[in-house]
């Protein structure tokens, strides 16, 4: 296992983008053969979402690769290297990372100079894959950024927090699709991981729902911190922010630094 952890050191960004773009060819085409809600055929909406991931694309390899090779660069101790080669401390990292993304979701929709950010994300009128990758570029830097709090303090390697990445791009890509997955199976991977059925219910157009089910990975978190939604999803509840509407691309770029109710 060491020898195949070393390789993905080597070309960290090839495994995420390998693994994350199989996953959303796999659903982005999953969805439109097994469809669980009607798409609207709004060609305006792919734009936006499209141009958003655009713009994530150009500057991660130029601001948050960065960030993530400096916080790998400057860990505040060095872990022990009989820890090196397990896949228990991997997993561990995996939980540990996710537990971090949790609370930080929290805070983007609690802390209103956040929601400002996380609020682009929020106004897709829909879900489906394409809005997994729906994020104002400031929400993808200032996460990165964020994130190397637990990486130094807990020296997490850079082989483990690619890993994670990978996954989390993976189930959040799962989560926003529109995949009608059997009943029982969306029911026994909900008692693990974060299902589209789940995430629905945050991205409904009230503030209550808004404000719950904040898992990415993990479906634990809102259980054990009491942020579960009661409300099991319907495919007829309002997609969006509630009392607001979905904006041109170029306002959702500028959204954070205009001054305007929230
Ligand atoms: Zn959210």
């Amino acid at each position: 296992m060491e020898e195949w952890l070393a390789s993905l050191t080597t070309r960290p960004a090839a495994l995420k983008t390998s693994a994350a773009g199989a996953v959303f060819l796999l659903l982005f085409i999953g969805e439109r053969v097994f469809a669980a809600a009607r798409a609207p055929q709004s060609k305006a909406r792919l734009v936006r979402n499209i141009g958003l991931w655009a713009v994530v694309l150009v500057l991660s390899p130029l601001i948050v690769a960065p960030i993530t090779a400096l916080g790998a660069n400057h860990l505040l101790w060095r872990r022990p290297d009989a820890w090196a080669d397990g896949w228990l401390l991997l997993a561990l990292d995996v939980v540990l990372l996710d537990f971090w993304v949790y609370w930080m979701h929290r805070a983007w929709h609690r802390v209103p100079l956040l929601w400002r950010f996380h609020k682009v994300h929020h106004l897709d009128e829909f879900l489906d894959t394409t809005s997994a990758f729906r994020f104002h570029f400031g929400e993808v830097a200032v996460s990165a950024a964020l994130r190397l709090i637990p990486v130094t303090l807990l020296a997490i390697p850079l082989v483990h927090v690619v890993i994670f990445e990978a996954i989390f791009l993976s189930v959040v890509i799962f989560h926003h699709s529109n995949l009608r997955a059997p009943a029982v199976l969306e029911r026994t991977l909900a008692r693990l991981i974060v299902t589209p059925s789940i995430h629905w219910v945050h991205h409904h157009a009230i503030r209550r729902d808004t404000d719950s089910n904040y898992g990415a990975i993990f479906s634990v978190w809102d259980r054990l911190f009491g942020s579960f939604s009661p409300n099991r999803r319907r495919l007829d509840m309002k997609i969006g922010v509630e009392s607001l509407e979905d904006a041109p691309f170029l306002k959702l770029m500028l959204m954070p630094f205009l001054k305007e109710r929230i």
